[in-house]
């Protein structure tokens, strides 16, 4: 963002609340560029026979993970997971429970997880181009984004 939205002022470099952030050197106007991280519903989606992942169409790299989705204005995280779900992967969710939140830096991201219990035939939508059922005793998380998730929801199905 090179310009003020309010004013059209071209932003500066300014010290907002100890880092540098794009603001509006005029002062009447006051615009700050924050730059906040954009909310992510991401859903571990199981199925009797393993958990879903799936591989975007835009990746270029083959890779798998669980299905992401962004909120629509006012809607609760948990209706977005379950509507994602349906919209994503074509299966009804017959339950939804927050497995935590998490920042997800490098992409400027908070990931809002929720493990689904889902059954029937996947339909992927025009987004997904691929997707595996993982058993979950083979499921692996990883360091970061929705990884991190992953390595939660195993950890409190071991403890049971
Ligand atoms: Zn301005």
């Amino acid at each position: 963002m090179n310009y003020c939205p309010q004013c059209a002022t071209e932003l500066q470099e300014r010290l907002v609340d100890d880092s540098i952030k794009p603001a509006c050197p005029d002062h009447g106007c006051g615009f700050v560029f924050w730059n906040n991280p954009t909310p992510v519903v991401a859903m571990i989606v199981e199925r009797p026979d393993g958990v879903v992942l799936a591989h975007n169409a835009q990746w270029e790299h083959r890779f798998f993970s669980i299905i992401t989705g962004f909120l629509e204005a006012g809607e609760d995280p948990r209706d977005c997971a379950i509507r994602e779900t349906a919209e994503e992967l074509g299966l009804t969710a017959q339950s939804a429970q927050l497995i935590g939140v998490y920042s997800f830096a490098r992409q400027n991201q908070v990931i809002i997880a929720y493990h689904i219990e889902a059954d029937g035939d996947i339909t992927l939508n025009e987004e997904l181009d691929e997707y595996k059922i993982v058993p979950v005793s083979e499921l692996r998380g990883w360091d970061m984004g929705t990884g991190l998730a992953i390595n939660d929801w195993l950890a409190t199905r071991q403890e049971q």
